[in-house]
């Protein structure tokens, strides 16, 4: 019998709520959630770009003794650890009333609960000459990259070692120490200016501001007060007073400033920040709640600083479920007084709490400890409970490892195979499939039609992601034989879920599946929709030729092999899945999934053979155009792209559920077996490149198209006059 936990209840989903910002309160509560998720509830996660930067170590990046790497969070890590859909985007609309925010390049977005934490701005457009030659302190990311830039052109002498920081406050005094310290390993006399309107650095007591001054002497930071910036040019500051500040490098960091589109949404605001009642709902709102800087709390006024982001943290995902929950909601009071922690540019710091101060480098080792226990709590989740395998279990069954998704859970190429020798001979003239092809040609009037279907197990919780790859993905087959993709078919899996999230869900994937097929010249003309255990989104496609289809069986000996994309999916997605893989990564190699090989086709349309490559891995689809052509091929390894992050993750033993059949069914010769890089050949793609076979003295002009269209298309190996069997230089 089965034991209460062991049932599964599948209860629907109900109700969506959606964080809008990576910020530290919505960070910590993704940490939570992911330890305990609220059944019913459909998280999803808004922010530009799969990282949100963590600023206590920004300026001991900028000074050069952190990594970017150990300043970013990894929302997408967080996003699978919570199960959270992770949209890459920012929003730039929100109406409160209606609960729908839109998102930039995205579209409209409807919620049940909302939160925001999204940071402010430190840039100054109203300044001439900020757009060209300024840098906010805000957004960090953009900030950080500029900098880094600077630096090198600095350190080659491409550029004057000058800087200037708008803003006297704590911020852009550490920032200025910490630019100061590193600007001196590559330059003998860096001058580095801060632009204070009042007559005194802000933000610290007087014992503080006195120690900042000395550090700021020592390092050779020249403070002006009372500077009013007037504009900004490419070597210098202009001051309303008519004196020039030298800089080619200018940073804003003069105080906290809203987002502007918060500006247009209606919602209370003080001085452009979100007014708060004690729950961290937005007042008037019970299902909208603010938190960190972009939020003003009406009844316990605080400075901007992201202790107070992070203490929000726990209060937010409590009242975010009990509103979500119908239960009671708590009250933040934060503190009076908090610890400030300033780097002094050098592995130094100043601590300053109430009216005591004090520093030095034992200051510096603390806030060290500090900021990486934050990250590290960010960054080392919690393992969850693995799958047990069930103690009494038929023979053979024992593999706890969970099922890959997209192309990793295709059924083995040999047991397919097997399958298939049961179907009868076809029986209609107008059926003219060739063994192997990637779709059925049919006979259509003078033209031929050609007819596929594919569909994904859902190995992203965001349907738009998935439905846009399974577009692209379905689609591949249709443009490796040359064709034009004439109509489509969807066929939609969605997780049991109300009729409001059905709906919201559907048009979601239907917008984005006609958006796709429409730009390949497809018309989305119907399909099914169900509910099931999971998401699997599919596409039945048919296209036309005017010509024969290009097929599998046409190379020949001495042909150059093209492939059009990086491989690494498989060993990727299956890494992500066990939150194991670099957000950065993932999110990049999503986007170039996601995007259409139409013109690649068109490009290669000459090719003798072409397929594209997916579940089966490079080899075994290779090895099929071997089959089908009675030729050998020979790959160079190196020459093979793989995705930024597939080889790490292939040495440190991640590999996708397909694999081991892959291996087996299509054998490839090769010195090094254990090479990870080898085992990519055999690693399932979802919506990879194309694979073709060319004349040899086209393929470096076809390659320069190619990648003059954006793809990383690159000459593999080439097709010998060998029995059909693939050999690895
Ligand atoms: C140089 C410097 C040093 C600092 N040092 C400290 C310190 O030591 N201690 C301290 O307490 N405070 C410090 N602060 C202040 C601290 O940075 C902020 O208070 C803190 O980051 C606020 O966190 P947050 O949760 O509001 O959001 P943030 O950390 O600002 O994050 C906001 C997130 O929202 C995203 N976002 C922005 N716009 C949108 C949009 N439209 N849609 C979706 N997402 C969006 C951003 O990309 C970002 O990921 C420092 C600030 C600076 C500039």
């Amino acid at each position: 019998m089965l034991e209460a936990a062991d049932m599964q209840i599948d209860i629907p989903l109900t109700r969506d709520l959606v964080l809008i910002g990576g910020g530290h309160a919505h960070a910590l509560v993704m940490r939570r959630w992911g330890m305990k998720p609220l059944p019913g509830a459909r998280l999803t996660v808004i922010n530009p770009g799969p990282t949100a930067p963590y600023t206590g170590m920004l300026p001991g990046h900028v000074a050069g003794h952190y990594s970017r790497d150990d300043l970013d969070i990894d929302l997408v890590r967080l996003a699978r650890f919570c199960g959270a859909r992770l949209i890459d985007g920012a929003v730039d609309a929100l109406d409160a009333d209606a609960r729908v925010m839109h998102i930039e390049g995205w579209g409209d977005l409807k919620y049940d609960v909302a939160s925001l934490d999204v940071g402010i701005t430190a840039e100054m457009p109203e300044i001439e000459g900020f757009a060209d030659h300024g840098t906010g302190a805000k957004p960090l990311g953009q900030y950080a990259n500029r900098w880094r830039a600077f630096l090198r052109a600095v350190e080659v002498g491409d550029t004057a070692p000058e800087v200037a920081v708008i803003g006297g406050g704590v911020a852009g005094v550490e920032l200025s120490l910490a630019m100061a310290h590193a600007l001196r390993n590559v330059s003998k006399r860096p001058v580095i200016t801060v632009l204070e309107a009042a007559d005194q650095t802000t933000g610290t007591g007087p014992k503080a501001r006195a120690r900042l001054m000395q550090a700021m002497d020592a390092l050779g930071v020249t403070l002006r007060t009372g500077a009013q910036v007037e504009r900004i040019a490419a070597d210098h500051v202009a001051l309303l007073d008519g004196s020039r500040i030298a800089a080619a490098f200018t940073v804003a960091s003069a105080g906290a400033r809203p987002h502007a589109w918060i500006a247009d949404t209606g919602l209370p605001l003080e001085n452009g920040f979100v007014r708060v009642t004690e729950t961290l709902s937005v007042e008037g709102y019970d299902t909208l709640f603010a938190v960190g800087d972009c939020a003003h709390l009406t009844h316990a006024p605080r400075p901007k600083a992201g202790v107070f982001a992070v203490r929000e943290a726990p209060i937010l995902h409590d009242n975010l479920r009990a509103v979500l929950t119908g239960g009671k909601m708590r009250a933040f009071h934060p503190q009076k007084h908090y610890l400030k922690l300033i780097s002094l540019g050098g592995k130094s710091a100043l601590a300053e709490r109430g009216g005591l101060t004090v520093s030095g480098p034992l200051l510096w080792r603390w806030k060290d400890h500090i900021d990486r226990s934050f990250m590290d709590k960010l960054t080392d989740l919690p393992a969850m409970p693995a799958p047990r395998l069930p103690a009494v279990r038929a023979l053979g069954g024992d593999t706890a490892k969970p099922l890959c998704a997209g192309c990793g859970s295709k059924i083995a190429g040999d047991s397919l195979a097997q399958a298939l020798t049961v179907l009868p001979p076809r029986a209609r003239a107008d059926v003219l499939s060739r063994p192997g092809d990637d779709a059925a040609i049919l006979a259509h009037g003078a033209r031929k039609q050609v007819m596929t279907t594919d569909h994904l197990r859902a190995f992203t919780a965001d349907p738009v992601t998935l439905t846009r790859i399974a577009a692209v993905h379905a689609l591949g087959d249709i443009w490796a034989m040359g064709a034009s993709p004439q109509a489509a078919l969807s066929s939609v899996t969605l997780p049991r879920m109300s009729r409001t999230l059905q709906a919201r869900t559907l048009a979601e994937v239907l917008r984005t599946a006609s958006e796709v097929m429409h730009a390949a010249g497809a018309d989305l003309v119907g399909g099914h929709s169900t509910m099931g255990s999971e998401t699997v989104i599919g596409f039945s496609l048919t296209g036309l030729c005017d010509g024969d289809p290009i097929g599998h069986d046409g190379a020949q000996p001495g042909d150059a092999l093209i492939l059009t994309r990086p491989i690494g999916t498989g060993v990727i997605l299956a890494a992500e899945m066990a939150g194991q893989a670099r957000g950065t990564n993932v999110q990049a190699m999503l986007r170039r999934m996601g995007t259409p090989q139409g013109d690649a086709a068109a490009i290669l349309s000459g090719a003798q053979a072409m397929t594209d490559v997916t579940g089966f891995g490079l080899a075994g689809h290779l090895l099929a155009i071997c089959k089908s052509s009675g030729v050998g091929a020979q790959i160079v390894l190196d020459a093979v792209p793989v995705y930024d992050g597939a080889l790490d993750l292939s040495a440190a033993g991640h590999f996708s559920s397909l694999h081991a059949d892959n291996l087996r069914s299509a054998p490839v010769t090769y010195h090094d077996p254990q090479d990870p890089k080898f085992a990519l050949l055999h690693d399932p793609q979802t919506a990879g490149g194309l694979l073709a076979a060319v004349p040899a003295n086209q393929a470096d002009f076809l390659i320069e198209r190619l990648c003059a269209a954006g793809h990383v298309a690159a000459r593999i190996g080439r097709f010998t006059d060998d029995a059909p069997r693939i050999v690895c230089a």
